[in-house]
């Protein structure tokens, strides 16, 4: 068997691209994945909002998810994909492998990119080290877990108000701090206030533990050195999609309320024939069942076009 060649390539091993590989490897579609191993939910050790599977180790969730792939043939490659070029039916990805050597060149007739998103967190001291801990970034990931807590709502732009507004449901001693908050409209200030949400309008200069040795609460140091202390903080910054592959394939994008993303239609199916895109990549706001469910449903929509190709392919067309 020619170990280059496969019917579909997913580069993305995270819960998109592992549902797709699943579905089209139980299809009898020889499938491979090729996964760099940084899911976005890597800095967490718990995951919400997954029936049957709330509260589960993110991590765990991927090593079955491997473990399944592989039990029906599929490959998973650790690797990263540096490149992608072709069209449908003879698409090209090369790929490092991650313990380094030469890079080599799988060979699909379909893609499946599920590559993510990137948080690229506001650059204040220390929130990169409590990200996925003290500082999280979603209400439905993370809140119950800080209810009737001091929730602190670290300001990156203005739809951060959101954070705090839907926090508000949870907690009744919410603060949203941050120069931004200048930037508020009017009615977003008033329904705050409304609420009760204390806003303050200093930038946070440093985010640390009170108790090294415990995640939480945290201190937070302001502008003027005065400081403030949260049992859970929500922040997050600007989206940036893993989306260097679909760039090279000449994928169409469209402007979104999370940015620029590769334009897709309902089942993943990007500008160009032959490319889906599932998970993150195709939509910003994708949890962790939103994005394996799409990985299902990019695959069934692949498997059948395969289907329809095999049957022109047979009669001769
Ligand atoms: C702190 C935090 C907590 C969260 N908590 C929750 C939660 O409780 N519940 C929930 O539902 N969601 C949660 N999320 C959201 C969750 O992380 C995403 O919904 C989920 O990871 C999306 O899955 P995905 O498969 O699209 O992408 P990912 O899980 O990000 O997987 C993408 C994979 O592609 C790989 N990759 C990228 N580029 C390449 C390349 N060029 N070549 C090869 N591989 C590549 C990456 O290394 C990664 O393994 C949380 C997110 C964060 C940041």
């Amino acid at each position: 068997m020619d170990e280059t060649q496969f019917d579909v390539i997913v580069v993305g091993g995270g819960a998109a691209g592992l549902n797709a590989a699943l579905v089209l490897a139980r299809s009898r579609r020889r499938v491979v994945v090729v996964d760099a191993g940084e899911p976005r939910n890597r800095f967490t050790s718990h995951m919400h909002g997954f029936l049957s599977r709330d509260g589960f180790d993110p991590a765990e969730l991927l090593r079955i998810g491997r473990e399944e792939v592989r039990g029906y043939g599929a490959v998973v490659v650790d690797g990263r994909a540096v490149g992608a070029t072709g069209s449908v039916g003879a698409f090209e990805v090369t790929v490092q492998a991650l313990g380094g050597g030469a890079p080599r060149v799988l060979r699909g007739r379909r893609l499946v990119i599920a590559t993510g998103l990137r948080d690229e967190l506001p650059p204040i001291e220390g929130v990169q080290e409590q990200w996925g801990r003290g500082a999280v970034a979603c209400p439905y990931c993370d809140g119950w877990e800080a209810r009737d807590s001091r929730v602190v709502v670290i300001a990156a732009s203005a739809r951060s108000a959101h954070q705090a507004e839907l926090m508000r449901q949870l907690s009744d001693d919410v603060t949203i701090v941050g120069r931004v908050t200048a930037e508020l409209e009017t009615e977003t200030l008033r329904g705050l206030a409304a609420r009760g949400i204390r806003v303050g309008d200093q930038d946070v200069v440093r985010v640390e533990r009170v108790d090294p040795a415990r995640e939480r609460p945290l201190r937070l140091t302001l502008e003027d050195g005065s400081t403030l202390e949260a049992d859970a903080v929500f922040t997050g910054g600007a989206l940036v999609p893993n989306d260097e592959l679909l760039r090279q394939l000449g994928a169409d994008t469209v402007a979104g309320p999370m940015g620029e993303w590769t334009a897709s239609d309902p089942t993943g199916l990007s500008s160009v024939p032959g490319v889906w895109v599932a998970g993150n990549s195709a939509n910003a706001g994708a949890l962790v069942i939103v994005a394996a469910a799409s990985g299902l449903t990019a695959a069934t929509v692949i498997n059948y076009d395969l289907v329809q190709e095999d049957i022109a392919l047979t009669l001769g067309r």
